[in-house]
């Protein structure tokens, strides 16, 4: 029998840590910007970023522990200014597991331009599941902002947040973090579909199928 595996607070600090370099080492965001979460169920608490650190420095012990009404349990540091979506989001989705936020160059391009990006490649329906709609505008940092974000999320894993950036989603921050790299890719690729031609879209009979078989059946079982 497999030793399920147990995410303490300390364990979930370290990820978060790693995948601060992750973000650091990629193109999804500039300086300070941007955020990275990842929830705790048997405590109900959140690992999350503080606000406005450079993601080199940003060590375990400097992530910041919250419970589910934002107050800090530990940590020095103020939380990340986006604490309100994250909670949002884990508060709506009991499937998530963590969350990433980034301001990458063509998802934001689309964000800004108020244009979805359809499901447009294979791999993007298997992790997505569908659509990336674009929230509703609201100022960073605001619960209006949350609101937005969760009503047009959805069941998906990723969304746009008008003139704004992208909110990825998954069952860990392994997912989470490839989804926000998906969403750049697609974004890439849609705007460069659009000038080349007349993109053609999965339909959602497909879409439904390669979410299913990614989400039962793809990798090593
Ligand atoms: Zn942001």
């Amino acid at each position: 029998m497999p030793v399920k595996f147990k995410l303490t607070v300390e364990k979930a600090r370290e990820r978060v840590a790693k995948f601060c370099q992750k973000i650091a080492d990629s193109n999804l965001n500039l300086s300070t910007w941007g955020n990275i979460s990842c929830y705790l169920p048997d405590e109900e608490q959140v690992v999350i970023t503080p606000s406005g650190m450079s993601y080199k420095e940003l060590r375990p012990n400097m992530q910041v522990v919250v419970d589910m009404k934002g107050e800090v349990l530990e940590g020095e540091l103020k939380p990340s200014s986006e604490l309100k979506v994250h909670l949002a989001i884990y508060t709506h989705r009991s499937d998530v597991r963590a969350v990433v936020h980034t301001h990458s160059a063509y998802a934001s391009a689309l964000a800004v331009s108020g244009i979805p990006i359809p499901p447009i490649l294979e791999d993007m329906a298997a992790l997505i599941g569908g659509e990336v709609s674009v929230a509703e505008y609201a100022m960073a940092g605001s619960e209006q902002l949350a609101e937005n974000t969760i009503k047009a999320l959805g069941d998906k894993n990723a969304v746009l947040l008008a003139n704004h950036g992208v909110v990825g989603v998954g069952r860990n921050l392994e997912e989470a973090f490839d989804v926000c790299m998906m969403v750049e890719r697609c974004a890439q690729i849609y705007i460069l579909a659009r000038l080349a031609g007349d993109p053609k879209i999965l339909c959602p009979e497909d879409v439904s199928a390669l979410r299913e078989f990614y989400l039962y059946k793809y990798g090593q079982r």
